[in-house]
């Protein structure tokens, strides 16, 4: 079976299927107005009590819970507490007079839909979130169709339709060696923890893993995002050989933790992690990070309410900057719009929102808004080594304009008499195509510029990056988009300026020489990848890499270009 591969490595074990049955709708309706009340109290109270639960799983100190895990069941107690849910439960018991029990699975299962139409992959995945406290609310009602793990077996590949981030926290897993599960992307909080606990882990295998069987024998392979199912002898064998050696490779890189990045004949690289809050901070360390060279500060906006305060902003970034040990972190200002909404900011439905009101775009329009995470992020820089970087620039007036909010935040700052860093370094994401090709000009005005692969490709290519039947043509080998990066790499450094990369090309090992090979001195990607490709930067020269970078440049089509890289690979 195939799907997603969100934890790294290779598990043999035994199926334990975790049997989960759907509560069921009694039917049962109110009658008098006495009954009403009494099922809005239990809804309160079973919410009090799921509250309860959560807040001494948090403070239990058999489980002792890292920060991150802690910080999920904080969210759930957000959500179990959240207005909307409880206004919606209560509207169902008094209009519709449906008893408390019904009026949470009818209203968990809007939400669950809801989220799970999205199109942002972080908010698809907060569905299981939602469907892991409806469960809870449930239990105290005494209508809870949820069997919880028992104690697993030594070797215990755990098979689920899906795993709520509540279950793993609480499951002993010191018997698992692998999880897959049916439902489930690349961010939902069960492929975090699996990644953070250093558990295998494939998800989003859809319906036909509801067909393993307790006991049947699984290979997972959370490299390439496969399940096999009671596989032949050859197979087994196969993969007994390439566990051996995947954990001797993963030995052998994590061992370069310490080592630094440099090519055979001396050139030095950055290689820098992608966080999406000051939680990620351990990561990059444990993987060899130099500092963090793209923060995506949105992530901090979703998942609530309303807009966070300039002091919880400040507490966000200066817990960062704290946990930085002093090298760089490159704070992106908020890029919502596009893929990226937020519950609480009602943004209209656009035909193209890619093409829309998006990041830098809003923040100039709602500069009141703007204005109070610049300040933030002002105060959060006398504690590190904090830059701030603006995303979606296309074109100079925006980066001139941008600047102005900064410098009145920094007057309202003198004023208050807060201390800032006034020389904080300034920098753009070269992501649209006008910016690549304007890059002389705006390097004029900025300290660095970071390449934004992800949007650069799909603005390059006419390629709606969320649109599964164009995905064959996103493609950052194109021919265009590698003279585009080539061109900024090359300004950048005419004008003196630092460039990086942070799109998801800086992680991909085929792309590593050839970006090299045009100049590239820092690569910026998720802390877990930084390993494997410090291991390439380490086995080669630059004669090499900008040899490849030649002879690429001569060729005319992406296929001859990945054949040829990846030819160059082996
Ligand atoms: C990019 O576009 O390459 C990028 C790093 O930003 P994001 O993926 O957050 O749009
Ligand atoms: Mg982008």
């Amino acid at each position: 079976m195939k799907g997603i591969g969100v934890s790294p490595g290779i598990s043999i074990g035994r199926a334990f299927v975790l049997g989960k049955t759907e509560a069921a709708l009694s039917g049962v309706l109110l009658g008098s107005e006495a009954e009403i009340s009494q099922e809005i109290a239990q809804f309160d109270q079973a919410v009090g009590q799921a509250v309860d639960e959560f807040e001494s799983i948090k403070s239990s100190t058999d489980l002792s819970l890292a920060e991150e895990d802690q910080a999920i069941l904080d969210t759930q107690i957000e959500l179990l507490t959240d207005p909307q849910l409880k206004a919606d439960v209560i509207e169902k018991i008094t209009a519709d007079r449906k008893n408390s029990a019904d009026a949470v699975i009818e209203v968990i299962k809007t939400f669950v839909q809801l989220f799970e139409g999205m199109d942002d992959e972080y908010m698809r995945g907060r569905a299981a979130d939602i469907k892991d406290i409806g469960d809870r609310i449930l239990k105290y009602l005494g209508a809870a169709g949820n069997s919880l793990p028992p104690n697993f077996e030594p070797n215990t590949i755990v098979i689920a339709e899906d795993i709520s981030p509540s279950e793993i926290i609480i499951m002993d897993i010191s018997q698992v060696i692998g999880f897959a599960t049916q439902a489930g992307s690349k961010t939902s909080h069960t492929a975090i923890i699996a990644k953070s606990k250093g558990i295998p882990a494939v998800v989003g295998c859809g319906d036909e893993l509801g067909t393993v069987r307790n006991d049947d024998m699984i290979i997972l392979d959370g490299i390439n995002g496969l399940v096999y199912v009671n596989p032949e002898r050859t197979i087994i064998d196969d993969y007994l050989e390439k566990k051996a050696t995947y954990q001797q490779w993963a030995g052998k890189l994590k061992a370069l933790k310490d080592q630094p990045a440099v090519t055979t004949d001396g050139k030095k690289i950055t290689l820098s992690a992608n966080i999406g809050s000051a939680d990620d901070m351990a990561d990059v360390f444990e993987f060899g990070g130099q500092g963090v060279g793209l923060f995506r500060t949105e992530l901090l906006f979703m998942n609530r309410d309303t807009f966070p305060t300039e002091d919880e902003q400040f507490g966000f970034y200066k817990n960062a900057a704290l946990r930085s040990k002093n090298k760089p972190v490159i704070i992106r200002t908020i890029d919502i719009g596009g893929d990226k909404q937020l519950p609480y900011f009602n943004l209209q439905v656009e035909l193209n929102p890619f093409l829309g009101y998006r990041a830098i775009r809003i923040c100039l329009d709602r500069t009141e808004l703007f204005i109070i995470q610049l300040k933030a992020i002002l105060r959060a820089s006398v504690f590190g080594d904090l830059k701030i970087m603006l995303p979606m620039i296309s074109n100079v007036q925006e980066v001139r304009a941008a600047k102005q909010v900064l410098a009145e935040a920094k007057t309202t700052l003198l004023y208050e008499g807060v201390a800032f860093n006034n020389n904080i370094k300034v920098g753009v994401m070269i992501e649209v195509p006008s910016a690549a090709v304007t890059a002389d000009i705006l390097a004029k005005e900025v300290d660095f510029f970071s390449i934004g692969t992800n949007d650069l490709c799909q603005y390059t290519l006419a390629v709606d990056r969320m649109n599964e039947k164009v995905s064959h043509l996103y493609d950052p080998f194109n021919p265009g988009v590698l003279r585009l990066i080539s061109h900024v790499i090359e300004q950048g450094h005419k004008h003196h300026i630092h460039v990086g990369l942070c799109g998801e090309m800086a992680s991909d090992p085929i792309a590593t020489l050839l970006l090299l090979g045009m100049g590239l001195e820092d690569f910026s990607m998720s802390a877990a990848s930084i390993p494997a490709i410090k291991n390439i930067i380490i086995n080669h020269n630059m004669d090499e890499a900008k040899a490849i970078y030649k002879n690429v440049m001569e060729m005319d089509s992406s296929e001859e270009i990945l054949a040829y890289l990846k030819g160059h690979r082996e």
